[in-house]
């Protein structure tokens, strides 16, 4: 099982490179993810946050599960969504488990990247959905969801991290 990588791991804050090879090793990666993913009940899970610097994400969220690889978010809908988020990457350092705070969001947004045999995907998500993309793709950048909070906010996070 991979370990999940907290924050102050320099993989987190490195832009990932795009995956090349959609070979038999992709296919392994990604379930290593997703079981690395479930073992901790996440929704989802990119690959920096098991040191894997590439440009990939599974999630499994509100019912709707898949990976998406070299993903591209463009925001349909930039109305700005504040709701409860978290990370696995960001956990309280006493308890484990990931910090929340309300985050905001574009309210809508289309995914579209590769699966694993290569074959293009196209997905329109908007609430819960659409703040996993945008959450994802920031892993992807080098990005964590406490650079999208107000200061104060993201202070009062970070002192509870490790
Ligand atoms: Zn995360």
């Amino acid at each position: 099982m991979r370990d999940i990588r907290v924050i102050g791991d320099p993989v987190l804050r490195t832009p990932a490179t795009p995956v090349t090879d959609f070979d038999r090793d992709l296919r392994r990666l990604i379930n290593e993810m997703f079981a690395a993913m479930y073992s901790v009940d996440g929704v989802g899970l990119a690959g920096p946050q098991i040191g894997v610097s590439r440009r990939l994400f599974v999630y499994d969220i509100s019912g709707r599960k898949g990976h998406l690889i070299n993903p591209e978010v463009t925001v349909d809908d930039p109305e700005p969504i504040v709701d409860e988020e978290g990370c696995l990457s960001v956990p309280d350092r006493a308890k484990g488990s990931p910090l929340y705070a309300p985050t905001p969001r574009a309210a809508g947004v289309t995914a579209t990247g590769f699966d694993k045999l290569g074959r293009p995907l196209r997905i329109k998500a908007r609430g819960t959905l659409a703040r996993c993309f945008q959450h994802e793709n920031d892993h992807l950048n080098g990005e964590l969801y406490v650079d999208r909070l107000p200061r104060e906010t993201a202070r009062a996070v970070l002192l509870q991290a490790p």
